[in-house]
């Protein structure tokens, strides 16, 4: 039996952090992953990912992408990719049915917390949105937006397999191609069966994302769910001037999870845009998802989120791509040590938009390998929000 001091299951965003900062910081680790991240059949494949300071999702957290967000910039300096891009970061509402007392709404929701945190942002009209931003001049005149200037778009498989590099050069054991089958757990430690090996650790970090209801069972099959999701890179029209013109942006067109898109800039050289929205309606297993975007989807996805709304970019699909969501009942994360499992911490940080603090939450999750808590406060993830649910 392999022996080590932490074992990392799943190395996709939250795992390849995790393993890294074990690793820097010393300590005896070992990562295992089914597939070979970075890979496109989980969570965190696509080319590019959101981040913003003021997260929308609740203040609970701004203190982790700030945290990641630096992260980021030390990766950067370790290993000569770019990583963090700051494009500048546009939320905005053009809605027929805004109310501007309404804060259920994301971009009002967003300027509250940039206000109460004191993150540098600006509130832009129509009229000024239209200005600076080209793409956005059909918006109507209620239209409201926010504007981060350090906010951005961070590579994920890029993030992934820098600091899964960094890992192994600090003297990680990374197996992949590998499945976990089982877990079990004693006063001393846990003992994880794959269908290659049984391996022995002092601590566990689960962050299988989509496989994490299946492999776990109760209480996280039944508050995990899977969505499947598609991203399409539309192409750019001929006489655009939408590059280096266009934010990272989150659009919001209407009341309801499909009256929100959400895209990033259109790059030189790429002679594309890459728009996506997201659904919570069709659940999925991801054993059987399918992983094909059809014609049919890319023809609904301009007609109901693109033409009219986004300028520059014409109906043309030139890649797409499938992704899946692991969502839980009020989409925000969990992490919490398993209730069964002893020396054991489950991490479920997506519902869409955990992988801009993925970097900071490995280092908690670190943290919490070596000295049973992290400098980051995670208590609002844990499961107990749910008990009696
Ligand atoms: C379409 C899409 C768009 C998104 N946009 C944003 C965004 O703009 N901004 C943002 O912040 N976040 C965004 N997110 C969310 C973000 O990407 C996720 O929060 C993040 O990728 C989740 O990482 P993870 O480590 O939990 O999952 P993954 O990266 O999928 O990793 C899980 C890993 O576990 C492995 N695994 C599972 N089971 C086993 C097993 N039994 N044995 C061994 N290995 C196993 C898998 O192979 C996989 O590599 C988006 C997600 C999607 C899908």
């Amino acid at each position: 039996m392999e022996r080590c001091e932490a074992l990392v299951l799943g190395l996709g965003a939250m795992g390849a952090a995790t393993v890294y900062q074990l690793a820097k910081a010393g300590v005896k680790v070992v990562g295992i992953d089914r597939h070979h991240p970075p890979h496109t059949f989980g969570s965190s494949h696509g080319d590019t990912r959101i981040t913003r300071l003021s997260v929308g999702e609740g203040a609970q957290y701004v203190p982790s992408v700030g945290r990641a967000q630096r992260l980021w910039r030390e990766l950067e300096a370790l290993s000569g990719e770019s990583l963090f891009e700051q494009s500048g970061l546009l939320v905005l509402t053009s809605s027929p049915d805004f109310d501007p007392h309404d804060q259920t709404d994301f971009t009002l929701r967003t300027i509250g917390l940039a206000q109460t945190y004191g993150i540098d942002h600006e509130v832009l009209d129509a009229t000024q949105i239209r200005q600076r931003f080209p793409q956005f001049r059909h918006v109507l005149d209620s239209a409201i937006g926010y504007f981060e200037p350090g906010g951005g778009f961070v590579r994920p498989e890029r993030c992934i397999d820098v600091q899964l590099r960094l890992a192994e050069q600090h003297g990680a054991t990374l197996y992949k191609g590998e499945t976990v089958t089982g877990i079990s757990s004693d006063e001393q430690g846990v003992t994880v069966i794959t269908d290659q090996r049984t391996l022995r650790a002092d601590k566990l970090v689960i962050g299988a994302g989509n496989w994490a209801g299946g492999l776990l069972g109760e209480p996280f099959e039944g508050l995990l769910k899977v969505y499947r999701q598609r991203l399409f890179w539309f192409e750019l029209e001929p006489e655009t001037d939408l590059v280096g013109a266009s934010p990272t942006f989150i659009l919001t067109h209407g009341r309801g999870d499909d009256k929100i898109n959400y895209g990033f800039p259109a790059l030189a050289g790429e002679g594309s845009m890459k728009i996506a929205t997201a659904q919570y309606h069709t659940a999925a297993d991801p054993d059987t998802l399918e992983r094909t975007v059809s014609v049919a989807e890319e023809q609904d996805m301009y007609q109901q989120q693109v033409h009219g709304r986004i300028a520059g970019v014409s109906a043309k699909v030139i890649k797409s791509a499938v992704c899946a969501y692991t969502v839980t009942p009020d989409r925000h994360f969990i992490i919490d040590t398993h209730p069964a499992l002893q020396h054991t911490l489950v991490v479920s940080a997506c519902s869409g938009h955990g992988f801009k603090h993925s970097a900071a939450l490995g280092e908690a999750f670190a943290q919490w390998c070596m000295r049973g808590s992290s400098d980051l406060d995670l208590s609002s993830f844990s499961l107990k929000r749910f008990e009696g649910k």
